[in-house]
């Protein structure tokens, strides 16, 4: 049974490494080859991975919307599902508070970019895309147009909505059971897509990979390794030490039962960049391969994909730390408290998306003093780190959404401790629909 489901992850995590391989081959030896370049980076590679990223983003907004109207309907109470969001928030700016000051410490400590020679023309050439201020964020949680804020799949805004609705489908009693049934099923139909879509992923993740790595050699490293190398190491300390600490004591679940089967999840996250690119595949994975209801998980795991992103935390903890050693200036106690306050507004306004990690420090810069154009300096290497920080976004969610199932009796343990449960099967398509099969039946 567990057989064909240990083949589907060994099987991403193979195409994956080819990938990265075949990527960094081309990045060191074929580089100016225009053959290579347009019939496979940019043709074949370029081609499947998007078609891979817009397969998964397809399935995002549907299944949100199903899913959530399923569980809120299953959570039964207005005062349970605030319980829930309450806590899910505490603990998402909890888990992101402690990601960026363990991130400063250990860069305070280590000391990335002292020393660092700057480079002519290296002082400018980032220009900041706006961000938003923090009272539109709030003024933008209620869409005018729900259709509209579908269309765009503006994640809070569709939350805000969904809610709404699903709670009024309880508040109408008997009559909305039926719209709760029919959200059941679609969700189920949602969730047989996802597995769809996962079948093709280690090609999709193949093409993902070879594209980046043949266009980011990991040469572009060197010159910054003081900083990926303090970024990386605080990401690992985070998922391993903090993330798995929480959910030791306030989940009172084994960790590594966790983290074995988050690995899906999480090569989908650093392949992708995109935590709201990755929420089908985490729904599922918390759902089917965790145990936890949907009832918990509808709600928490998009609500975190948008607003709790612990590894961009980290990475804004360390730019921070690094760019004021870079330019000599001295941020002091009260500096860091702003930056860490900073970084957790900015992680709530902007939603899991590729790069957004940049539009947030440049928020955080702003607010400190410190130099914007000086994200120019780290901007080579972001693209490397952005899929690592993504990962450790996604992990966060899963421990957070965990834990709070945990607190609600909501999560079947029998499911988290099965290690084979939730596996992606081999999909059937069925030769003949039900009702040929009725007719046939007799
Ligand atoms: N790509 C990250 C995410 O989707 C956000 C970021 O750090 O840029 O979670």
């Amino acid at each position: 049974m567990s057989r064909p489901a240990n083949n589907m992850t060994t099987k991403i995590l193979i195409w994956m490494f080819f990938g990265m391989v075949l990527g960094s081959l081309i990045n060191a030896f074929a580089r100016d080859v225009a053959l290579v370049q347009d019939y496979l980076v940019e043709g074949l590679f370029h081609v499947a991975g998007a078609l891979f990223i817009d397969a998964l983003k397809m399935l995002v907004v549907p299944l949100v919307t199903f899913s959530l109207i399923y569980g809120v309907c299953g959570i039964g109470s207005v005062s349970a599902l605030g319980r829930v969001g309450v806590r899910a928030f505490l603990l998402f700016i909890l888990t992101t508070a402690l990601a960026i000051t363990l991130a400063i410490g250990v860069a305070v400590v280590v000391g990335p970019g002292e020393g660092f020679e700057m480079r002519n023309g290296e002082q400018s050439g980032f220009v900041p895309p706006p961000a938003p201020p923090l009272s539109q964020v709030i003024i933008d949680l209620v869409p005018t147009n729900p259709v509209a804020a579908y269309a765009n799949g503006n994640m809070l805004q569709i939350i805000f909505f969904t809610i709404l609705f699903a709670i009024c489908v309880l508040m109408i009693g008997e009559r909305g059971r039926s719209i709760a049934q029919g959200a059941e099923r679609m969700n189920e139909v949602m969730m047989e897509l996802v597995n769809l879509v996962m079948h093709v992923a280690p090609y999709g993740v193949f093409a993902l990979m070879a594209k980046t790595f043949s266009q980011q050699g990991l040469g572009m490293i060197m010159p910054m390794i003081s900083y990926f190398g303090v970024v990386a190491v605080v990401l690992l300390l985070h998922v391993t030490g903090t993330l798995m600490l929480l959910l030791r004591l306030l989940g009172r679940v084994s960790p590594l039962m966790f983290l074995k089967k988050m690995r899906t999840a999480q090569i989908f996250a650093f392949s992708t960049s995109s935590s709201n690119a990755t929420i089908p595949v985490t729904l599922r994975t918390v759902e089917k391969r965790l145990g936890v209801d949907n009832s918990t998980a509808a709600f928490v795991v998009p609500f975190g994909a948008t607003i709790n992103m612990d590894g961009t935390a980290i990475m804004q903890g360390v730019a921070t730390v690094f760019i004021a050693n870079v330019y000599g200036i001295e941020l002091g106690v009260t500096g860091y408290v702003t930056v860490i306050g900073m970084a957790v507004l900015a992680s709530i306004g902007t939603a899991g998306v590729p790069g957004v990690g940049l539009i947030m420090l440049a928020m955080v810069f702003n607010q400190v003093g410190l130099p914007v154009e000086g994200i120019a300096l780290i901007m080579g290497v972001d693209r490397l780190l952005d899929m690592m920080r993504t990962a450790v976004n996604v992990t966060g969610d899963a421990v957070v959404t965990t834990i709070v199932a945990r607190a609600e009796d909501n999560i079947r343990l029998e499911i988290f401790e099965d290690p084979a449960a939730g596996h992606v099967e081999e999909v059937h398509l069925p030769r003949e629909t039900p009702r040929q099969r009725r007719v046939a039946d007799g």
